[in-house]
């Protein structure tokens, strides 16, 4: 379970403050949008309002994280506490072991591995919902994971809801990026925006998570998490690290290789091989790869990872680790627009090597 303090929050300071003084002021937004990357926190703050709303043992801007409501939060079963998101593998077994006997309370938008088309069904169920009294609380929040991926016609479906929340409701959409989501959503959300936080918050954010792994490890996870202490806990997965190395050795070995060949390896991989079910699937690990290729090329000089500091990367001009850099962006952001997998990877790895010197001709 998730730490339940505002104090577990590491960085955002000032998102942070922001938050607590309108939650003292009882002022907070009854419709709000945390903008940012994957895995930087957001979800954490927003479980840390919902409980600062619901938990009558502290006072305004804070919670206990002990009592009854308090635990039920942070053990996703208040029922005035909806968590909008995909299922999960685990939750059949939150179900037994959340300690309150209690169902998880969430509006499924799909199992985990199925690509969301259409959220129209389930973000109607939630304005339904939202017009109701809350069931024992005062108020009732709801979470809603990767707002960006709803459809349109879902996002229409929600803004009346945004846009005059009844006075117990509140909506936390968090998100991603804008690029999917409509203008007229953010309109009507007070928008924060997260940022990536630092390699060193980053550390100290695995230090306390995971506090038996490896140092050196911890330094490589740091170094390719770009600012995510979320990618970086995935990073430390045993299952994912025989992956990052095989992925080292392609792009040290990527001026011989054959583009194609290799993003046929890796898109015809079917799903159960790429580790325990509770890793999401192809789309997020190839971000999780264009990502780490942004960091070798932005630093491949403090890159832990020596044989390609000393390959590639580092002999690259500037200009072509920039462009490198950019093109991998673009294929984050059409990975996020649900171009096909295959069609990504090989338009970037076709970019790439346009970059980098042929062969034979070192
Ligand atoms: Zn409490």
């Amino acid at each position: 379970m998730l730490q339940a303090s505002w104090d577990s929050i590491v960085s955002h300071s000032t998102r942070v403050k922001a938050i607590r003084t309108a939650l003292r002021r009882d002022e907070l937004p009854h419709s709000m949008m945390m903008l940012g990357p994957r895995g930087i926190g957001k979800r954490r703050i927003a479980l840390c309002a919902a409980s600062s709303l619901l938990c009558k043992v502290s006072k305004p801007g804070s919670f206990c994280g002990e009592c009854h409501d308090c635990r039920r939060i942070w053990a996703g079963t208040h029922p005035d506490v909806i968590s909008v998101r995909r299922r999960l593998a685990t939750d059949s077994v939150s179900k037994k072991s959340d300690g309150e006997g209690k169902e998880s309370r969430f509006i499924a938008i799909g199992d985990e591995d199925e690509p969301i088309s259409n959220l129209l069904h389930t973000v109607r169920g939630m304005c339904e919902v939202a017009s109701l009294k809350p069931f024992e609380a005062d108020r009732k929040v709801f979470i809603v994971d990767e707002a960006e991926r709803m459809t349109h016609e879902a996002q229409d479906a929600l803004l009346k809801t945004l846009e005059q929340p009844h006075e117990d409701t509140y909506i936390i959409l968090l998100c991603r990026g804008r690029h999917a989501v409509k203008e007229t959503i953010f309109s009507r959300c007070s928008v924060l925006q997260f940022h990536p936080l630092s390699e060193a918050d980053v550390a100290t954010v695995i230090s306390r998570e995971v506090p038996h792994a490896n140092p050196d490890d911890v330094r490589l996870a740091s170094f390719f998490a770009d600012g995510s202490p979320g990618r970086a806990i995935e990073l430390l997965d045993e299952n994912l690290r025989d992956e990052i190395r095989a992925f080292f050795e392609w792009f040290t070995a990527l001026p011989l290789s054959s583009p194609l060949a290799h993003a046929e390896s890796l898109i015809a991989r079917p799903e159960h091989e790429f580790g325990p079910r509770n890793f999401e699937p192809i789309r997020v690990r190839l971000e999780l790869y264009f990502r780490m290729l942004i960091s070798i090329v932005n630093a491949p000089d403090r890159c832990p990872c020596a044989d390609v500091a000393n390959g590639w990367a580092i002999s690259l001009p500037q200009t072509a680790r920039a462009e490198i850099a950019a093109a991998a962006l673009e294929a984050i952001a059409d990975l996020a627009r649900n171009v096909r997998a295959q069609f990504v990877l090989d338009y970037l790895t076709t970019r790439i090597l346009s970059y980098v010197p042929k062969p034979g001709r070192k």
